[in-house]
């Protein structure tokens, strides 16, 4: 199918001031680490290095816990629900006025399209601030129990495929319920959550509520370790939520857990097949795929998985991979070599154990890191490409032929974070979403995200809810209990 020419429509990188080098955020000021070694984060889609930032070390971590603390006792825990809504609104609007210097630092630092950090990160992350800002002073509404109030001091670690969106997602919850926090965003993308420690000064957020310290492992363990921290809500990989768990077991931590995912996207024939293509390629090829809860395995219906992979390969040749500053393009880059390292290693696997191998043939940009859509059709259920998360775009082919057969596929894995159905009949997909183990599951649709709905896991997914009612329940206190 012959594709359009379309001319370059670069976004603006003069919109972001990016400084040479980065501190701390403790205690309302940016200061220096004390002694880590610095770390420099790279635009994936060039390498160039666009700033040096600052590691920190346990004693940094010491330092913001303590800050978080004095602020919780001080300020925060004291304050009314009302005023506390107050900040989280102005922080909100904040975001919204400087809107696209924050998607242009995102696509800079991770390598997502413009056109996902523009129309979809950025949005979102102001309406997680706005929606919790509605419910500072409602909590007691909430059905939450009697006296819903803060935990105290929570520690915060999020990934790097979505890092203003995570951020947003763990502190916007925490502040509306009373708590204070030391966040550490991943080290492959600490710029967007550094011009939120801005935005936090901007809005004359009391000094301590939001501290921001930067590093890897390490420091993220810090955090972990900390006697004083109450609460832990972590994004990332399944490997490191175990070390996370044994880590607090028997200490009085509370912790809630989002980790990987290896969703079913499943097709019946009866399916509107032009809306289910873009909901597969939504479900797989948005954000190179580097999405917990993307439709990885792609189960359809044996009599017409012939038309779909047909229709899936026309539709793939028409994406745009390239610059993620280009305002047309689909497919960004790769958000590090070491994710690109592993997406090849296990993109290999899948050839050697059989499976029938296609890529889009793309042109590819010659620095940075890229990898071309993928299909792997002819896939067996006990291959690795079907069972361990790739996190990146490629979509494992399977097929089934009745309904049972679509949900025992589906349930066989590990994970269960999310599934989508494609079926034009009512009674399918209730009776598929209530047999379906995965905390959520899109009926024509994929990807769909609103922060007044609640987004978790089953099994080595993780555990506890973040978003709607439900997720403001794993930042309270309640009854009599004091911590
Ligand atoms: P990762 O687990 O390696 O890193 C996540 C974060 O944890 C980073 O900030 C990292 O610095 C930190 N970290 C690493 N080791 C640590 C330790 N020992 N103690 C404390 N913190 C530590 O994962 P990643 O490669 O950054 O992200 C990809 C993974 O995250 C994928 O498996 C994906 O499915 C998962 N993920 C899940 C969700 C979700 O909502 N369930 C969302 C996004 C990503
Ligand atoms: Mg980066």
């Amino acid at each position: 199918m012959p594709t359009f020419e379309y001319a370059p429509a670069p976004e603006s990188r003069a919109v972001v001031d990016i400084a040479s080098s980065h501190g701390l955020f403790i205690g309302g000021e940016f200061v220096e680490a004390t002694g880590g070694k610095p770390f420099k984060t790279v635009n994936p889609a060039t390498e160039e290095v666009l700033s040096e930032v600052s590691e920190a070390t346990a004693d940094d971590v010491d330092a913001a816990v303590r800050a978080a603390r004095t602020a919780y006792t001080r300020v925060w825990s004291r304050m009314s629900g009302a005023d506390r809504g107050k900040y989280l609104y102005r922080i909100a609007r904040i975001i919204q006025e400087r809107a696209r210097e924050l998607a242009v630092l995102e696509t800079l630092d991770n390598g997502k399209p413009i056109k996902e950090s523009r129309d979809v990160d950025v949005p979102l992350v102001a309406a997680h601030f706005f929606y919790h800002a509605g419910w500072a002073d409602k909590l007691e509404y909430a059905s939450l129990g009697s006296n819903p109030r803060g935990i105290g001091v929570v520690g915060q670690v999020i990934p790097w495929n979505f890092p203003l969106l995570m951020l947003a997602w763990k502190v916007a919850p925490a502040l509306a319920t009373g708590n204070t926090v030391v966040l550490k965003p991943a080290e492959t993308t600490p710029l967007t959550a550094l011009a939120f420690a801005e935005i936090c000064r901007q809005a004359d957020l009391p000094p301590g509520v939001v501290n921001i310290v930067t590093g890897a492992g390490a420091t993220g363990q810090a955090i972990v370790d900390h006697p004083g921290v109450d609460k832990l809500a972590f994004t990332g990989s399944t490997g490191v939520g175990k070390m996370i768990a044994r880590s607090i077991a028997g200490t009085r931590k509370r912790a809630t857990l989002e980790l990987g995912g290896k969703g079913a996207n499943i097709v019946f024939d009866d399916a509107a097949m032009d809306q289910a293509i873009e909901g597969i390629v939504t479900g797989i090829f948005f954000n190179q795929g580097h999405v917990c809860c993307a439709g990885s395995r792609l189960l359809v219906q044996e009599n017409v998985v012939d038309e779909v992979l047909r229709r899936l390969k026309r539709r793939l040749g028409t994406l745009r991979v390239g610059d993620p500053m280009d305002k047309n393009t689909d497919v960004g880059a790769i958000n590090s070599k070491a994710q690109l390292d592993r997406i090849t290693e296990l993109a290999g696997v899948g050839e050697a154990e059989g499976a029938e191998r296609w890529d889009s043939g793309c042109d590819l940009p010659t620095s940075g890191y890229w990898f071309r859509p993928t299909v792997f059709s002819g896939v067996s259920q006990s291959s690795r490409i079907a069972q361990e998360e790739i996190f990146g775009p490629v979509v494992s082919v399977l097929t089934f032929r009745t309904p049972g057969e679509a949900v025992a596929k589906a349930n066989n894995t590990p994970y269960g974070l999310s599934a989508g159905i494609w079926t034009e009949k009512g009674s399918r997909i209730l009776w598929m979403a209530d047999q379906l183990r995965a905390g959520v599951v899109w009926a024509n649709t994929f990807n769909k995200f609103d922060p007044t709905s609640p987004f978790g896991g089953y099994k080595e997914s993780g555990y506890g809810r973040e978003g709607g009612r439900h997720g403001l329940e794993a930042y309270v206190s309640t009854g009599q209990e004091t911590t």
